[in-house]
């Protein structure tokens, strides 16, 4: 029988945004040997953003910027990271054991740092042209339709400021809203101001049609089925916290949020929550931060009192 072979660390961070890169700060900078395992990219959802303006100590810098800072900081301290999945974790005895597709790890702490992703519409044709039209970043994707004609699929804030910037770049935006009245906030009333988009209220996406290319979105008004062309569809109808892993290891709210204390502590003595992932945050790079401080401090307590007290 083939044994298993556990690389070993004080604490084991899932996710390398800027809580879980915050937390193995603060954990190795108090000498405790840490990996953060990040599936994508280290800087976790910065690297989506354009430009960032309320981050304390930066008037304005570039995200991508920002998430190399993080990691080069983290770096400097010592702190491993590894570009990997995280496909289960429990607790083994006095250790948790996290199990990525390649490798197995063993620590006395764990910190849940996974962030969030955003929501999919669940309709036909989404899928086919996620990536090829279909995108849920703006900021990101937006210069590829530069001239064209977009819809913006979402009844928010980030909906409306989504459609404000793309009305800034793109021929022409529809915004598809399931309100059927003016919500009247900033973010709405500055869409007012521009001609070149068109609020379509009380209206349900329903199919992304195309051959080969995207062509036409597909919704329900009325009680009537209708059809705009469009060239690409933004998708922005909120986020949802990447927890399907920890179903069945911490406690979650109904959202499937980490529930904590404000210790950061979870219903498992040992493991830790920060970021996006916990219940009750306001989802910033601040207060990702913040909690990550949290995080980490007693991250590194309960390691010192294990290794010391058993
Ligand atoms: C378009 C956009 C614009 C934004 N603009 C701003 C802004 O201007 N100001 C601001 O303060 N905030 C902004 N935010 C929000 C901010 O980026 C987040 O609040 C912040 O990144 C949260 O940090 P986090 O570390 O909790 O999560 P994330 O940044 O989501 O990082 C979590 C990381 O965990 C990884 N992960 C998840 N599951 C696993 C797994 N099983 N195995 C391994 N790795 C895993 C993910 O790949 C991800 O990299 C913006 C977000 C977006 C999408």
């Amino acid at each position: 029988m083939k044994t298993q072979n556990y690389l070993k660390y004080d604490i084991v961070v899932i996710g390398g945004g800027p809580a879980g890169i915050s937390a193995a700060i603060y954990a190795a900078r108090a000498g405790r040997k840490v990996v953060v395992i990040e599936k994508y990219a280290p800087g976790g959802q910065l690297n989506l953003i354009g430009e960032v303006e309320n981050y304390a100590g930066f008037k304005k810098i570039s995200g991508a910027e920002l998430a190399q800072n993080f990691e080069e900081h983290a770096r400097s301290l010592g702190v491993i990271f590894v570009m990997d999945e995280v496909a289960s974790v429990a607790k083994s005895n006095n250790e948790f054991v996290v199990k990525t597709n390649s490798s197995a790890y063993k620590a006395l702490s764990l910190i849940l740092a996974g962030g969030c992703h955003s929501r999919e519409l669940g309709i036909e044709g989404e899928q086919k042209f996620k990536g090829r039209g279909v995108s849920y970043c703006a900021l990101c994707d937006g210069n590829f339709f530069k001239g064209k004609t977009v819809a913006v699929v979402g009844s928010g804030d980030s909906a409306f400021s989504d459609a404000d910037y793309l009305a800034s770049i793109c021929k022409k935006v529809f915004v598809l809203t399931k309100a059927k009245l003016k919500l009247h906030n900033y973010a709405e009333n500055e869409l007012d101001n521009k001609d070149n988009v068109t609020m379509l209220r009380d209206a349900l996406s329903t199919r992304i049609l195309g051959q080969d290319k995207l062509e036409k979105l597909e919704y329900v008004q009325n009680g009537q089925r209708k059809t705009i062309d469009v060239d690409g569809v933004f998708v922005a109808i909120g986020r949802s916290p990447d927890t399907a892993l920890l179903k069945d290891f911490v406690q979650l709210s109904d959202g499937g949020y980490v529930k904590s204390n404000d210790k950061m502590e979870t219903s498992v003595a040992g493991v830790f929550v920060c970021g996006d992932v916990r219940d009750g945050s306001i989802r910033q790079i601040a207060t990702a931060v913040g909690d990550g401080a949290i995080a980490g401090t007693n991250a590194n307590k309960y390691v010192l009192l294990k290794k010391f007290k058993g």
